[in-house]
């Protein structure tokens, strides 16, 4: 089967929309040609319009979502400073790890895995933290954490919330639930391959930026100065990522953040729904658990490694296995954009009851 049918569902990347492979396969431009430097100002504008957000400071990292993480925490964590962070799987741990490298005082709120966190277990985490830091949608173990209450009750604190899976996938309200610092990841929910991270960064956040930050290439003081009227060389942007971005972004952008939403829910109930029929049992609880990525436990007597190699190689069809300690017993199953279709959703459940039925 060609490598060109390949359906991309497991954690990410998915299929990039049709646009944006066009646009990526377009002549190469030079990173200072005007064409480009509309371009790039378009992708910032788009994605305020993506994160629900007027911060000035919105831009493209070059870089996969990782490096939206270090952007994030080298610039608005000082050493010594209180971190509160919300630990429910692998991606919180790693926000530990990050703000540790950054001289923090982590104050870990853990939750078991499935599980969402409690938001008033990280307000009363620490009387007065410096940030509170927040991964939206748990891609290792398909958990949604509730951001809104972070916002309405985190103080003087700032917030710092990891959208890489969330972003287009499920609702993300930047100004309205008072994030401070959102990052994203394109090869998720975007349906654009990896290699870039958007970044947000609030007014209030910038007021209190890290000054030569431990890191040269993303200090945002620095960096900011890539985007805009006043823009100064600083690097030579990815040009191919940002074309794709933009493209994607325009893609998401004309259907509309909602109908995109809404898509994603759908697929996301029938990959549950149809999971359950087949024997699978779903890790993360009802009221927390995401569309566009389900973590499922395999059923009895099911082997992980053989069962995923034999859906790629007779039917194309990639799903992910279980991170950390869900490796090798359980699944995620990505459904996210332009992967987030019904009609592949049908291919993966009868491929697989085919497959489980041998
Ligand atoms: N944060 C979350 C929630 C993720 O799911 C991922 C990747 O899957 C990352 C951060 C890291 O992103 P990347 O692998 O693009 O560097």
């Amino acid at each position: 089967m060609p490598l060109s049918d390949r359906v991309l569902m497991g954690p990410g990347p998915c299929n990039p929309y049709p646009e944006v492979v066009e646009a990526m396969t377009r002549p190469m431009l030079g990173h200072l040609d005007p064409e480009f430097l509309s371009v790039l100002d378009e992708t910032c504008d788009r994605l305020r319009a993506v994160f629900r957000t007027a911060n000035a400071l919105t831009l493209p990292i070059s870089g996969t979502g990782s490096a939206g993480m270090e952007a994030a925490f080298v610039n608005v964590v000082h050493d010594g400073d209180v971190v509160v962070v919300g630990v429910n799987g692998v991606f919180g741990e790693r926000m530990c790890d990050v703000a540790a490298r950054c001289g923090a005082e982590i104050v870990r709120v853990d939750e078991e895995w499935g599980r969402a966190l409690d938001p008033q277990r990280l307000l009363d985490a620490h009387p007065s933290p410096a940030v509170i830091a927040v991964v939206h949608a748990e891609t290792s173990t398909g958990v949604r954490n509730d951001i809104a209450p972070l916002g309405a009750g985190k103080g003087d604190a700032l917030l710092l919330v990891d959208c890489v899976t969330s972003l287009a996938g499920i609702p993300v309200e930047v100004d309205g639930w008072g994030v401070d610092v959102a990052y994203a990841g394109t090869q998720k929910c975007l349906g654009v391959p990896p290699g870039l991270a958007p970044l947000t960064v609030s007014d209030r956040a910038r007021e209190r930026l890290v000054v030569r930050p431990r890191s040269w290439y993303f200090d945002l003081g620095l960096i900011g100065e890539y985007t805009g009227p006043a823009r100064k060389y600083h690097h030579t942007a990815p040009v191919t990522a940002v074309l794709g971005l933009h493209a994607g972004l325009g893609t998401v952008l004309a259907e509309g953040l909602e109908r995109s939403w809404a898509r994603h829910a759908e697929c996301g109930r029938l990959v549950q729904d149809g999971l359950q029929k087949l024997g699978f049992s779903l890790v993360a609880d009802d009221d927390c658990r995401l569309p566009q990525l389900t973590t499922a436990w395999l059923p009895d007597g099911v082997d992980d490694a053989i069962t995923r190699r034999t859906l790629l190689e007779r039917f194309g069809i990639e799903v992910g296995g279980g991170l950390g300690v869900f490796a090798g017993r359980a699944w995620r199953i990505g459904c996210m954009g332009h992967t987030a279709r019904p009609r592949n959703v049908t291919l993966l459940l009868g491929a697989l009851a085919e497959v489980l039925a041998r």
